[in-house]
């Protein structure tokens, strides 16, 4: 290294020892210029580590291959995740353009690492002796993780091949990058103005508080309320707002994102990824890339998970016709024109709801506030897990609303560190997710978990949730415990490091505590008066619960079969993705009152990574999984029954990626899933219709 880029190095807090309690990164130091010298330093650092290994004279071991391979690269890991935490949660003109630069950096190292000669014959090695080494269990699924993550990222090609497959694991990355910043710019640059009482109408308070805060967010003026695209503020305008006319432009303005004409245009973006995926696909020898990710799934087979889908798809269409019955004749009463479109549906849905279930919204809302729910997910946490979250001022966090609590368990014991980061703002991507500074390792002692949640709730003094908002906190925080109670030697193994359509089962489960009567009498409070939500009112809340899940599922399992079709296109077909699109929801016959919740152009769980491609099925997966789990707890009569609690624990939350899930799954249940649950969760069980109560 040359002296002036070695001085550089040591001025750069990235590369200095992190003295932040807790060894948080340096946030009051931290400069986007800062991540591009450090990560060059990083990744020479973890070269160096990997070459060790792989230059190794004596013969492979656990120890000193897999062991030593999992162990390295701890500066690279620290700085890349406050990197792509940086980038989600508080981005910057400057920190894009190095996301730009760096993401195909990354992907380079990956590649060079995974198709690294001498190191995979080491692992190969192994691999063919496993049975014979005297492993630990975690050790054999170690070693088989490990050989499988290096076969499926190119370890076993050579040649041309070999150097082409690296190129367009560098060109999916970049074009990842543009997928995510092409949305946010989208996202950033709307807001539909509101600016009398006519434009404002049928908006309860907490909506225009809200918009009003948005509104100031963006420097609009003291007479303005704001609409971003941001859900907690879209989803209730287009519930609450009696202007079909704005409803029906913000709707667009949601369905349109990325599919505008000129820079931020993400249709072409996606057709290109959808060409890599598929080259990608057939340079392992298989015939589509959802047959190349479903290899590595419990699903197995596309097969599997269009069973799964149709299962809920036909009852849902059949279901939903009921409901549009309901709605076209509230649309009448209403004065409303008729048949309805996409953007009547949520506002009058809530018109029936609220005339079936005699139920008013606005009355409910007080008892939801942010800070009553993060208390009461604490509550559940330490009820089920003996967890106890104490908060620490003063920490320098990466925004100024970032709150930091230390995770405590048996004997008062530190486990970890959870930061919420609940408010929405045109720096953060949108949506909701868990994610990790510091990934748990090496047993109890060990090194323990950084975990952050990330929610985007319209920021108000107080914030109030909706009851789809309490549920996104508590499933985000089911992530996050995943993180938290993470309990294995391994960092490969740790965690949320499971397979995809296993990661979403601790997420959804903890939903269901969300709506446990018995938490909701103890937490939800009036924020101004603290008396507790009056019982018949929860009982119409909890009543209420099923309506309209046709229209939730349609919502959700139209864009997944859309996903599924997508990604099972024979390798060397061309995609259009406009057309593709209005091609299946044509075949499909998505109802164009009801669409879909999310459209090609910004369906960032397809194109920000590869993480959900193929895999946007894994949350009605894991919703069996889930809905089959929780009534191992009703079956006791208690909710938080301890021994099905510490089994939990034992068997799911606690063990990562240390068993295979399948087994995991059933070491908890005693048994395989069955699908019938979360059918009848959904309401679609044939002969089951919701009649009005
Ligand atoms: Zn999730």
């Amino acid at each position: 290294m040359p002296t002036s880029h070695r001085s550089e190095a040591f001025a750069n807090p990235l590369l200095q020892h992190w003295v932040q309690p807790y060894g948080l990164p340096p946030f009051r130091e931290l400069d986007a210029a800062h991540f591009g010298p450090a990560l060059d330093h990083a990744l020479e650092q973890h070269r160096n580590e990997i070459d060790a290994i792989a230059n190794r004279v004596d013969p492979p071991t656990f120890d000193n291959t897999l062991a030593t391979l999992d162990a390295s690269g701890r500066l690279l890991n620290r700085i890349s995740l406050l990197f792509h935490n940086m980038t989600a949660s508080e981005t910057s003109p400057a920190l894009q353009a190095a996301q730009r630069e760096i993401a195909p950096l990354l992907a380079a190292h990956d590649s060079a690492m995974y198709m690294h000669p001498t190191l995979f014959a080491r692992i190969d090695t192994l691999h063919a002796q496993r049975h014979a080494l005297g492993l630990d269990s975690d050790q054999l699924r170690l070693l088989e993780r490990v050989h499988l993550d290096f076969t499926r990222a190119g370890a076993r090609l050579d040649g041309v091949a070999r150097a082409r497959y690296s190129a367009v694991m560098a060109e999916l990355a970049t074009l990842h990058t543009r997928f995510i910043q092409n949305v946010l710019a989208e996202e950033a640059a709307y807001a539909l103005e509101l600016r009398t009482e006519v434009d404002l109408a049928g908006l309860p308070d907490f909506v225009r508080a809200a918009a009003r805060s948005a509104a100031q967010q963006r420097g609009l003026g003291d007479d303005v309320y704001a609409i971003t695209l941001s859900p907690s503020l879209a989803e209730p305008f287009l519930i609450y707002s009696s202007r079909r006319d704005l409803r029906e432009t913000l709707w667009r303005a949601r369905t349109a994102r990325g599919a505008h004409e000129g820079e931020h245009d993400n249709r072409p973006v996606a057709a290109e990824i959808m060409a890599l995926r598929q080259e990608q696909a057939a340079l392992h020898g298989f015939a589509s890339y959802a047959d190349y990710e479903l290899v590595d799934r419990m699903a197995g087979k596309t097969t599997a998970v269009l069973d799964l889908l149709q299962q809920a798809w036909e009852p849902a269409k059949a279901h939903a016709e009921v409901d549009r019955q309901a709605l076209t004749e509230m649309a009448r009463a209403l004065g409303e024109p008729t048949p309805m479109a996409a953007w009547d549906w949520r506002y009058l849905a809530h018109k029936v709801r609220a005339q079936r279930f005699d139920l008013d919204d606005a009355e409910v809302k007080p008892y939801f506030s942010l800070d009553a729910m993060i208390a009461a997910m604490f509550d559940c946490a330490g009820r089920l897990f003996g967890l106890r979250f104490v908060e620490q001022h003063g920490i320098a966090l990466h925004h100024s609303d970032a709150r930091l609590w230390e995770v405590r368990g048996a004997d008062d014991a530190l486990v970890g560190i959870f930061i919420g980061d609940n408010f929405a703002r045109s720096t953060k991507r949108s949506g909701a997710w868990m994610s990790v500074f510091r990934s748990q390792s090496g047993h109890s002692g060990g090194t323990l978990p950084i975990v952050i949640n990330n929610n985007n709730f319209a920021k108000a003094s107080p914030t109030l949730l909706s009851f789809d908002d309490v549920r996104t906190l508590f499933h985000e925080f089911g992530h996050g415990l995943h993180g938290l109670l993470s309990n294995v030697r391994y960092e490969r193994l740790a965690g949320t490091r499971v397979l995809r359509d296993f990661v979403e089962l601790p997420s959804q489960l903890f939903e269901n505590w969300a709506l446990e009567p018995e938490v909701l009498q103890r937490h939800a409070r009036h924020y101004q008066t603290g008396e507790p939500l009056p019982a018949a009112l929860l009982d119409k809340l909890l009543r209420a619960r099923r309506f309209d899940q046709a229209w939730a599922t349609i919502q959700y399992t139209g864009p997944a079969l859309i996903d599924m079709a997508l990604h099972a296109l024979p390798n060397g077909t061309p995609v259009d993705v406009a057309a593709f699109e209005a091609e299946q929801c044509a075949k499909l016959g998505i109802p164009e009152d009801i669409g879909q919740r999310h459209y090609l152009a910004h369906f960032q769980h397809l194109f920000a990574s590869s993480g959900y491609a193929a895999g946007y099925y894994v949350y009605m997966w894991a919703e069996v999984l889930e809905a089959d789990g929780f009534a191992a707890f009703t079956e006791t009569g208690d909710a938080f029954d301890a021994t099905t609690a510490e089994r939990l624990l034992r068997t799911i939350y606690s063990t990562g990626n240390s068993q295979e899930p399948a087994e995991a799954y059933r070491a908890f249940r005693g048994r395989d899933p069955q699908v019938l649950p979360m059918l009848h969760k959904r309401g679609l069980l044939s002969g089951e219709v919701h009649v009005p109560i």
